[in-house]
């Protein structure tokens, strides 16, 4: 793609594991709490959490709940469907241990740091993230990949979620990039892909197995697939 010169990622899920991190996160807090006498294994807890916790991400990114609500129903949530009572200071407590654990974990998806040391010197790299700001910047550090960006944009200092074009917009006019020399690599088709051909963006859906072909975006299924679409 001789036109592109700005490569824009999202970080969660497509670099940043955040799956990883944040099992490994849930299980560090079961032990810290002591939770092993009231749930049986960890895996309970981390997979009644995952499921709760991407109700409430859906029901955010609707607008139908609030960042605070979501800090602490994800958890509070889980202990009720758990049968276990708990107070809220301790949903708080718990809360606030996750946002400051979490970021701090440096697990990136496979091929990460391979496929950012090929495209660093062949264009200007870039973050579009629907992260609040802080733990972007924890995320981004703790796994050692600042160094590769030029710019980085969470959707938190905009105000508004990809795939809503401000998001986009901001990122660009912060990289001085323009649409048609820009490309959008993210795991998420309506917040990263559709966001991307709605701002003109190159759009690059990344996912693991097969999708249905579709001629509005390209499609990897491993990051270091990037490189034959990105080699210069
Ligand atoms: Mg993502």
């Amino acid at each position: 793609m001789k036109h592109i010169e700005h490569i824009f990622f999202d970080l969660d899920h497509t670099l940043w594991d955040f799956d990883a991190n944040s099992k490994e996160t849930l299980k560090e807090l079961f032990v810290m709490n002591e939770l092993q006498n009231e749930i049986k294994h960890d895996s309970i807890f981390v997979k009644t959490y995952k499921e709760i916790n991407a109700k409430y991400w859906d029901r955010y990114n609707h607008g139908k709940v609030s960042k605070e609500e979501l800090r602490l129903g994800r958890f509070r949530d889980t202990f009720v469907k758990l049968n276990i009572v708990k107070n809220e200071s301790f949903i708080e407590k718990m809360a606030e241990d996750y946002l400051r654990i979490c970021p701090t974990k440096p697990n990136l998806i496979e091929g990460s740091i391979e496929i950012l040391d090929f495209l660093k010197d062949r264009y200007a790299l870039h973050i579009i993230t629907n992260g609040f700001i802080d733990p972007t910047e924890r995320k981004i550090s703790s796994s050692g990949i600042g160094k590769y960006f030029e710019t980085i944009t969470s959707s938190e200092e905009v105000g508004v979620n990809k795939p809503h074009p401000p998001v986009f917009l901001k990122s660009m006019e912060k990289a001085n990039a323009k649409p048609l020399e820009s490309a959008m690599i993210g795991d998420n088709l309506k917040a990263d892909i559709i966001g991307a051909i709605n701002t003109q963006m190159t759009p690059v859906l990344f996912r693991e197995g097969k999708v249905r072909s579709n001629p509005k975006y390209y499609h990897v299924q491993g990051l270091l697939e990037l490189k034959s679409l990105f080699e210069k």
